[in-house]
């Protein structure tokens, strides 16, 4: 081996999701929102032109902190933000899993957090989730470096209660806690309302699914005004301007858009129950899912086999080829009418396979 080869950071990076070259596909497969963003977005759009490109960005993205504090109700000082979620993660693992002792977070669930921690050096263990596919509070009551999962977790859909959160913040009062709420807002309870009792917690948001905007890149951390100020410092030792201009204008125009908010997500929450009912009666089960998607596993069929019949139909859905979770197929809520074309097909398919 060459010498210097052996001083390479080698590492297995996350694999994203498809986004697929046709543009004619029903693309049910990352999560993304089917409905457009704010109108108020395309407003502010049109307007800015391309003004906010010729100079630097503002470092502290200060608009767009102010109108996520105040959708919130914190202090614009215990909100930090950044380029998508996965930036904000990204720089959470940075700044706070710095132990020994391995960090906490589930066997079945969002497959970056163990891509970032090999990627950093930061050692970790992951707890199994139980045969119903849910979180088991007392796996979190061992010495740790740091806790992590989110809520609803990923790609399964559970949700914990409130209750539970705070049974996992107790066992654990000596680390940072990080609850990643990328989905919270399709039927969820924030666990925000605890960062008064709890200063190691730290809550993580995004604008990729309930707001639309997966494509301008927008999440945040919302924590105590210490903890946002260790992650600023890390932040500003990394790089000044993550976040562009025109995504802190289009985020805020989004983030002040309250109604649309709860209007398109009222319409895919009510999207959800209905497919629950739909797949229940073509043979599909699932856990009881309060995000944007459902994991559904078929009474005869495999997952493998669906993945490959519905993407040649053009209906794009998650597969991961992984220990407990390959008989399983991550489906995205889409519109009333991109669900009614993937249960019509299934409908025909499940009964001519037999
Ligand atoms: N957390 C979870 C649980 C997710 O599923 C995702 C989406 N892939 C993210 C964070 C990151 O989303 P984004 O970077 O688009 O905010």
């Amino acid at each position: 081996m060459r010498e210097w080869e052996s001083n390479i950071r080698k590492v297995t990076p996350y694999v994203p999701g498809e986004q697929p070259k046709r543009a004619d596909v029903i693309k049910l497969n990352t999560n993304e929102n089917p409905y457009p963003p704010s109108p108020k977005v395309a407003e502010v759009l049109r307007q800015i032109g391309t003004e906010p490109m010729r100079k630097y960005p503002d470092p502290e993205a200060r608009m767009l902190v102010e109108a996520i504090a105040h959708e919130e109700g914190v202090s614009p000082a215990q909100v930090f933000v950044g380029v998508g979620s996965d930036d904000v993660l990204a720089m959470i693992f940075l700044t706070f899993f710095n132990s020994q002792k391995p960090v906490f977070f589930p066997d079945i669930t969002y497959s970056f957090y163990d891509v970032w921690a090999d990627m950093l050096r930061i050692p970790y263990e992951q707890q199994p989730l139980n045969e119903a596919f849910e979180i088991v509070a007392r796996d979190y009551d061992k010495e740790n470096g740091g806790v992590i999962f989110p809520n609803p977790n990923a790609p399964t859909g559970s949700l914990l209660g409130l209750d539970v959160i705070e049974d996992i913040l107790n066992r654990n009062q000596d680390v940072i806690v990080v609850v990643d709420e990328a989905y919270i807002d399709f039927g969820g309870k924030t666990c925000t309302g605890l960062l008064a009792r709890y200063e190691n917690l730290i809550v993580v948001k995004t604008f990729s699914k309930s707001r639309s905007l997966a494509g301008m890149r927008i999440g945040y951390a919302i924590a105590s005004e210490e903890l946002i100020r260790y992650l600023n410092d890390v932040k500003y030792s990394f790089n000044s301007y993550t976040m562009n201009q025109t995504a802190i204008l289009l985020g805020t125009a989004a983030a002040e858009d309250h109604a649309y908010f709860e209007e398109t997500r009222a319409k895919i929450i009510a999207t959800r129950e209905n497919a629950k009912t739909e797949l229940k009666k073509l043979g599909f089960s699932f856990a009881d899912s309060q995000a944007n998607f459902l994991f559904a596993t078929h009474e005869r069929i495999p997952a493998a086999e669906l993945f490959a019949v519905l993407k040649e139909q053009g209906i794009y859905v998650r597969y991961f080829n992984k220990p407990r979770i390959d008989n399983y197929l991550r489906i995205t809520i889409g519109t009333d009418e991109e669900m009614e074309r993937l249960y019509e097909f299934l409908r025909e398919y499940v009964v001519t396979r037999e």
